[in-house]
């Protein structure tokens, strides 16, 4: 047992032993590798409209600095506990070193029901919890950025907070930001970009024609939405759309555009077309070309492992699919090609790299070049894996991960014990 203990955490730690084993790393040195450097928790107290006062829990996990700041996202959602938080920042640390950034991982929470709080109550907490992180976190230290239930909004509030600390203006403590606030062009569709951009790169390996394919969506935010547009506009139908209100389905493919006009308008799907209501527990399993899990984490477990019935399973979220789904999915590895999460999502944090270093050097660039030098970040992460994957005659998750605790363990080995 430990603080984080708990279904994800165990997870990530599940997850790691696969990998742990496959690279034969010594039992006394796993822990160092896999636990956290330091958690944080803190209360964060609030003026509600009606002037009564309520508090609200905050999580910050830092993996590890070894290889320099921490970079993670922050999730305001329900859901949330530390051990979720620390297991998304482990996935980060893998992610991070997947790609080649110079980051560990990390990732930080509030427990919140967004439903149930205003716009201004929103903001007051927004702030709060930075105000009790400033000791934790810096541009050198620790780099927030948004994550389910936060965005562009909450990170300026965030980054404002920060600097009027500061006494001065400090970009690059968040990233995410909007871009009047020296955030970079390209990064609110980076992570959707990212998911689609592999998933035509494997729809090429596979010569599958786009106008002939489907795709079908869970959860329709920032990467489910981004997402849809992207394979739409290659020419895919995407059939079938879900998030927390319910799910839509059309077999001759859903108005993308449209529905994210009416997403952007109204804060969900809800109210877009009584006739293409479809019930959401059956959309993981609908056929399709390419599915994208875009909402929670541990969706896809062994029994709907066994009935998916797409080709390509693109992991826009973190964690979608359980250990025990990837037994499912090992065995059928000639029927579904697995786009890990830590690859497939990775292009939200390549892009928030690029605004982080722009805010540094206080010199912007091109929307098309933050693009461009994303998907040539994905494709040489893709390459890598696929590349492994062969090689060690392993699942792409393996392979991905395995790249991944590599780097960081020899990091951590050429350093020392201290970071
Ligand atoms: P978001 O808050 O913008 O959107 C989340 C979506 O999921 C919403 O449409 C919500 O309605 C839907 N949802 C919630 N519960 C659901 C349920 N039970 N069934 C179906 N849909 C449900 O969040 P986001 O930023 O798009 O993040 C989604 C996932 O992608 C998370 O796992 C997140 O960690 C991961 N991710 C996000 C980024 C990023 O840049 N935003 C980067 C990497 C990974």
């Amino acid at each position: 047992m430990t603080v984080y203990s708990g279904p994800v955490f165990e997870m990530a730690v599940n997850q790691f032993n696969v990998i742990a084993n496959h690279l034969e790393i010594p039992f006394d040195e796993r822990d160092r590798i896999l636990m956290p450097k330091r958690a944080v928790t803190v209360s964060c107290p609030i003026h509600r409209d009606d002037g009564s006062v309520a508090v609200f829990e905050g999580y910050r996990v830092q993996h590890h600095l070894t290889m320099g700041p921490t970079k993670g996202g922050t999730r305001f959602a329900p859901s949330v506990d530390i051990g979720e938080v620390a297991a998304l920042a482990i996935w980060m640390s893998w992610k991070c070193a997947l790609v080649g950034l110079p980051y560990g991982g990390a990732k930080g929470g509030v427990n919140v029901d967004l439903s149930t709080i205003s716009r201004r109550e929103l903001e007051s907490l927004s702030r709060r919890y930075m105000q009790e992180m400033i000791p934790f976190v810096g541009p050198h230290t620790d780099v927030m950025a948004p994550d389910m239930g936060t965005n562009e909004q909450v990170m300026a509030w965030f980054m404002d907070t920060y600097s009027m600390y500061q006494g001065q203006t400090v970009t690059e403590i968040v990233t995410g930001k909007p871009v009047s606030n020296g955030g970079t062009l390209g990064r609110r569709e980076a992570t959707g970009r990212g998911v689609a951009h592999l998933s035509k790169r494997v729809m090429k390996e596979l010569n599958i024609d786009p106008h002939k394919a489907t795709a079908v969506i869970q959860g329709f935010g920032n990467v489910g939405s981004y997402a849809a547009l992207e394979l739409y506009q290659f020419g895919l139908k995407v059939t079938a759309v879900s998030d927390h209100t319910g799910a839509l389905h059309d077999a001759n493919g859903l108005d993308i555009p449209a529905l994210i006009r009416h997403a952007s308008t109204h804060g969900s799907i809800a109210g877009f077309s009584n006739q293409l209501a479809f019930d959401p527990a059956e959309v993981l399993t609908l056929p399709c070309t390419v599915l994208v899990p875009a909402a929670l984490e541990r969706v896809i477990d062994a029994k709907t492992a066994e009935n998916l019935k797409c080709r390509i399973l693109a992991e826009g979220a973190n964690g979608p699919t359980t250990p025990e789904a990837d037994l499912v999915l090992d065995k059928r590895r000639d029927e579904i090609f697995v786009i890990p999460d830590i690859l497939c999502n990775s292009g939200g944090v390549v892009v928030s790299y690029f605004e982080w270093v722009q805010d540094l050097q206080q010199l912007f660039w091109e929307e098309e070049e933050v693009t461009r030098r994303e998907y040539q970040i994905l494709n040489r992460a893709f390459d890598q894996m696929l590349a492994r994957a062969g090689t060690d005659k392993i699942s792409h998750r393996t392979a991905a991960m395995a790249i991944g605790v590599e780097k960081v363990r020899a990091a951590k080995n050429t350093r020392g014990l201290f970071p």
